[in-house]
């Protein structure tokens, strides 16, 4: 039997885990239907998942008991996806399958062209959560405020972390991604001749996804799998 697992915000220690969390809760006891001995799985991005029962099954909260702890998945590489804001459920459809793919962190980008500049934090964060709790991983990638084209390349740099602009026509198709690595993803209309340029002053690889025009959530599901 599969048993589903739980994303926890909250540290995991002395052997019992006290459930305070509204949404979790109402899940628990209404979706799930979980009664008191129902065992599941929780993790909370502490390197770890925990196998645990249910003790107590009050009206808005609950208690459970931890049975085994090993060790979770984590993603191997650090992986930042620098995604340019695009259409709602385009953006949304691009987190869930970039945490499935293993990204830690994802950067909303506004860049010269971009024309979406709304980002629904708390919809995205549970997309995250969800995305991470189905496919095993032992945390939920971060996400973090948008930042500017220019503002994220000198963030790079700061941080010894590899970029790789996506860029149809772009030099490397094939690439040998380091630990940290970045894939920077444009907007419908594509990264400006400006911000290009200013890419390869500083001479950031151009990534190339093959000969079409990609959709900027397939370039950065097919850019992250090539970098994975
Ligand atoms: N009209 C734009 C297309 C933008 S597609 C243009 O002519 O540039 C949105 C984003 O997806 C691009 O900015 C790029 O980051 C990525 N992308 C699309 N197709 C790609 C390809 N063949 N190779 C690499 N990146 C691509």
């Amino acid at each position: 039997m599969r048993i589903d697992r739980f994303f926890i915000n909250a540290p995991i220690e002395g052997g019992r885990v006290h459930i305070a969390d509204d949404n979790l809760f109402h899940q628990w006891k209404h979706v799930f239907r979980y009664q008191v001995g129902t065992q599941t799985i929780i993790f909370n991005g502490d390197g770890y998942e925990y196998t645990a029962v249910i003790e107590e099954l009050g009206n808005r909260e609950a208690t459970c008991a931890i049975l085994q702890k090993k060790k979770a998945l984590l993603p191997e590489k650090d992986l930042w996806l620098f995604m340019s804001l695009i259409k709602k459920d385009k953006f949304e459809l691009t987190i869930q399958k970039s945490t499935e793919l293993g990204v830690n962190h994802i950067v909303p980008l506004e860049t010269e062209f971009s024309n979406e500049r709304r980002i629904d934090i708390k919809r995205f964060q549970k997309i995250l959560t969800e995305a991470s709790e189905q496919c095993g991983r032992g945390n939920v990638p971060v996400l973090h405020d948008i930042m500017s084209f220019t503002d994220a390349l000198s963030f790079v740099s700061e941080e010894n972390i590899t970029p790789y602009i996506a860029h149809q026509g772009g030099e490397e198709g094939i690439v040998n991604a380091p630990i940290k690595t970045a894939l920077f993803i444009g907007p419908e209309g594509g990264f400006s001749p400006d911000e290009l340029h200013i890419c390869k002053e500083k001479a950031y690889g151009t990534l190339s996804l093959g000969q079409f025009i990609l959709r900027a959530e397939t370039a950065a599901i097919v850019g992250l799998s090539k970098l994975i």
